[in-house]
């Protein structure tokens, strides 16, 4: 193994970002670098979706890639691919869930040669609720049912039938609001609708680097995925390269100790298993 070489040697990033969105900071050809410095096996880029569901006069900037960025973003990823021999480099996309505009989702995701698609919910009814600036909306907030209703929309999310993965799939504990009843009913609803739709899950490091404290999902999240035999993918969610792949050596104990041998690689859409190493 070479210096610099870590334990997420031929491990694979499908969770990251460019500094298309207006929050992550350095080149596309960084990311690619500290991946390979890592000894990654792939790196799939998922810059923010542009705000589709959103009017157009209350698009944020700084929050995802404007409407007209999309084609450039692509045709970079593309061509930082094609000109790599040694790192497979995907094209995916991190698109929001956002109940009624299924239709406009599907015309965006049908114009580009994604891999694959990253499913996240981002919002309870209009709530940016991932978002520190409105970390006000949980004062006061049921969060059992705060739960309830996130869990809620991402098995509608898997029913639509849009996405190939679920990105951070407890991404409501962010900030460390933690309901007080028993989540497993709640979490096997959700993953019996992911296993239905036949999609596979992100387990994602960034909530270590949150108040969770935590990989996105939960280890009993994790387990249960793992008995209803939903695939998964690892993510940094990396807005910096040097996020790239970062605490990917805790996810793969986390996942052998739930019992999984195998990750899942995308390529036009499709899936195959690639065993852990
Ligand atoms: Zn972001
Ligand atoms: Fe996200
Ligand atoms: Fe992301
Ligand atoms: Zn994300």
């Amino acid at each position: 193994m070479n210096a610099g070489m870590s334990e997420a040697a031929g491990l694979a990033d499908y969770h990251v970002h460019t500094r298309r969105c207006g929050h992550a900071t350095g080149k596309t050809a960084e990311y690619v670098q500290k991946a390979r410095h890592k000894g990654l096996r792939e790196i799939g880029f998922t810059d923010h979706i542009p705000q589709y569901f959103l009017p157009e006069k209350v698009r944020d900037s700084s929050l995802a890639m404007g409407e007209g960025e999309l084609g450039a973003y692509v045709a970079e990823v593309l061509a930082l691919g094609a000109g790599c021999g040694d790192i497979t480099v995907k094209l995916g996309i991190e698109a929001d869930y956002s109940p009624g505009h299924e239709g406009a989702l599907k015309a965006i995701l049908e114009g580009y040669p994604f891999d694959y698609v990253l499913g996240s919910v981002h919002y309870i009814n209009g709530w940016g609720f991932d978002n520190p600036v409105h970390i006000d909306g949980y004062a006061g907030k049921d969060i059992d049912a705060l739960y309830g209703v996130y869990f809620e929309l991402v098995q509608r999310m898997a029913a639509s039938g849009l996405f190939d993965v679920v990105a951070h799939p407890d991404l409501v504990k962010k900030f460390g609001y933690r309901p007080h009843g028993d989540v497993v009913p709640l979490y096997k609803r959700t993953v019996r609708s992911i296993a239905a739709a036949d999609m596979a899950v992100e387990v994602n490091t960034a909530g270590l680097r949150q108040p969770a404290r935590e990989i996105y999902p939960a280890p009993a999240f994790l387990a249960i995925c793992f008995e209803y035999g939903v695939p998964v993918v690892l993510g940094s969610d990396a807005h910096r390269p040097d996020d790239v792949g970062r605490d990917f050596e805790a996810v793969a104990a986390l996942l052998r100790r739930v019992g999984y041998r195998e990750t899942a690689s995308f390529e036009g859409r499709r899936r195959s298993l690639t065993p852990l190493p």
